[in-house]
């Protein structure tokens, strides 16, 4: 027997319906590359992204067609989340930090259509518009004002105008409806090695993925927040923040480019942010603007930091000196992003500080829908609750269950998907990641956790950033070699920061050596490049082989 209850897809239209009916003037807020502030509401960005869906079709991009953007976070992006995804075409949102090659190979994979872009990425635009095969047209993001020079345009093949295609077109439009497993949106991975690899959204993923999302053991957002996702839209759609935020009809402040500490501070001290996102690099610039210039944070509460391991030391130093909260979240492209999340459980209240601190500094808890286990070598699955690491799978509806055009063929294990993350999880459920398996450790046969080591080389006042990587030994095979950046004038030895570790860990984790340099690689979205570390000191000489 079936339930009685109405049978309605899960669309992405619907957030938009919801925010500009419940929350029409609730403002979005966004600084333009154009270098203004600009302001506008849910009602004006609903009718604006309907006129966008009619200037689609009368562009031709028919259901699934394929639309890229290179773009900042701002409200015309925003737009063309709905526009695109609700129209049932597919927002495929490129990394602008890629190489051009790279950006060339997925928008040909991909075979967008109509690439729309922010005037900073003209030159970029210059580079690879003769090059992708299937982009029929260009759209710059801006107005006729704005417009490049005749002499620029004519470098670009069919260049058209953001502005120029929104005020052809009335928004007396109706979202279309479809089967709710339809293509939404598409964004491709990373990859260190090999090409990068498209993980293809649903609505139906996408809709369920947010409802998790604003849960409030997850980002607990509410319509008393005012939301700065950091986290750019061209990376796993900013860990679903522009949805999230029409479903519950918070306030939305975009920054743009403008990702320094100081742009960023203004913003939150202007707009009363009280919920922020983003990769724990950026927010170290950002401690450091406010640190450097005695302020203080006003009205900000909470901050999600995930995409790479957050330092102890930054929950501490967020908590302890500006009252602000830290909710360390892991996740993965391929997981839509969100798997856990690290909020405390009742049990954990009536803990000291340090003890909550200690908690804290676990990625978290799966959030409801993600269910994962861990597994050992032979993929037989590891009790939780003890100090062994092992290979962390997941699987659930936000997860993928194949690569766009099926590269890379079948990914999945037993119906799990295997993350490429080590992981330990804890009696309570609490998932502490310990390393990617690729730059694992191996120590004579033992693993030794590079992320426990990095943390501990963070809590250091001298140190900026570190990262640890495994430097060949002949008689323990590998062991570990700690690569830092010392902050801007601060003094360190070797033999005082490897003093630092003592007591802090079992004595045979102590790294072999430090190696102090100018800068760490970091990729396009914010996280260090181990591999291009390890390529660099292949060949090192540890004092102790
Ligand atoms: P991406 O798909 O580019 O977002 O990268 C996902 C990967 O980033 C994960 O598989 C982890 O290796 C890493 N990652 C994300 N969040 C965290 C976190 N909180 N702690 C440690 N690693 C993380």
């Amino acid at each position: 027997m079936n339930g009685q209850m109405m049978q309605q897809p899960l669309l992405i239209s619907s957030f938009i319906v919801h925010a500009e009916r419940h929350h029409a003037e609730r403002e979005i807020v966004s600084r333009r590359v154009e270098g203004d502030i600009h302001r506008t509401t849910y009602k004006e960005l609903a009718a604006r992204s309907r006129r966008m869906a009619k200037a689609l079709a009368a562009l031709g991009v028919g259901l699934s067609d394929r639309v890229a953007t290179l773009a900042w976070n701002g409200y015309r992006h925003m737009e063309l989340y709905y526009a695109v995804s609700g129209s049932g075409a597919v927002l495929h949102t490129i990394n602008p930090r890629l190489h051009p090659d790279q950006i060339v190979y997925i928008a040909d994979h991909a075979e967008d259509q109509v690439l729309f872009f922010d005037m900073t990425f003209l030159p970029l635009i210059q580079a690879v518009a003769r090059r992708t095969r299937t982009v029929r047209h260009f759209v710059a993001m801006t107005d006729r004002a704005h417009m490049p020079s005749a002499e620029v345009a004519a470098t670009i093949p069919n260049l058209l105008c953001y502005e120029e295609l929104m005020a052809a077109q009335d928004d007396r439009y109706a979202w279309p409806s479809f089967d709710e497993n339809t293509a939404s949106s598409l964004c491709y991975t990373s990859g260190t090695t090999g090409n990068p690899k498209g993980v293809l959204y649903s609505h139906r993923s996408t809709v369920l993925h947010a409802y998790a999302a604003a849960l409030p053991d997850s980002l607990n957002c509410s319509e008393r927040d005012v939301i700065l996702p950091v986290v750019p839209m061209f990376h796993v759609n900013a860990w679903s923040l522009p949805y999230v935020a029409c479903m519950t009809g918070a306030k939305l402040v975009y920054p743009g480019a403008g990702l320094d500490g100081k742009s960023l501070y203004e913003l939150f001290e202007s707009e009363g942010v009280t919920f922020s996102a983003g990769v724990p690099t950026v927010w170290q610039g950002l401690l450091a603007y406010v640190e450097a210039n005695h302020l203080k944070f006003s009205t900000m509460k909470r901050t999600v930091i995930g995409g790479s391991a957050c330092p102890p030391a930054m929950i501490r130093a967020f908590g302890e000196k500006f009252g602000v909260n830290v909710l360390h979240a892991w996740g993965m492209t391929e997981m839509s992003p969100l798997g856990t999340a690290c909020t405390l459980k009742a049990k954990h209240l009536a803990l000291t500080q340090e003890e909550r601190y200690a908690v804290m500094a676990k990625q978290g808890r799966a959030v409801y829908g993600v269910d994962m286990k861990i597994v050992d070598d032979q993929g037989a699955e590891m009790p939780w609750g003890s100090e062994t690491s092992g290979d962390l799978y997941v699987r659930g509806p936000w997860i993928i269950s194949g690569y766009f055009k099926n590269e890379g063929g079948d990914p999945l294990v037993d119906g799990w998907f295997p993350t490429g993350d080590v992981a330990r999880i804890d009696a309570d459920g609490y998932v502490q990641i310990t390393d990617r398996s690729k730059d694992v450790i191996k120590s004579g046969g033992e693993w030794i956790g590079s992320i426990d080591l990095e943390n501990i080389a963070m809590a250091h006042p001298a140190v900026a950033m570190a990262a640890c990587i495994a430097a060949k030994h002949p008689k323990w095979d590998e062991r570990p070699l700690l690569v830092v950046v010392k902050k801007p004038g601060a003094e360190l030895t070797r033999d005082e920061l490897l003093a630092f570790f003592e007591g802090k860990i079992a004595k045979w984790w102590t790294p072999d050596d430090v190696i102090f340099v100018d800068a760490i690689p970091l990729g396009a979205t914010g996280k260090m490049q181990k591999n291009k570390l390890r390529d660099q000191f292949k060949d090192y000489h540890l004092p102790t082989a």
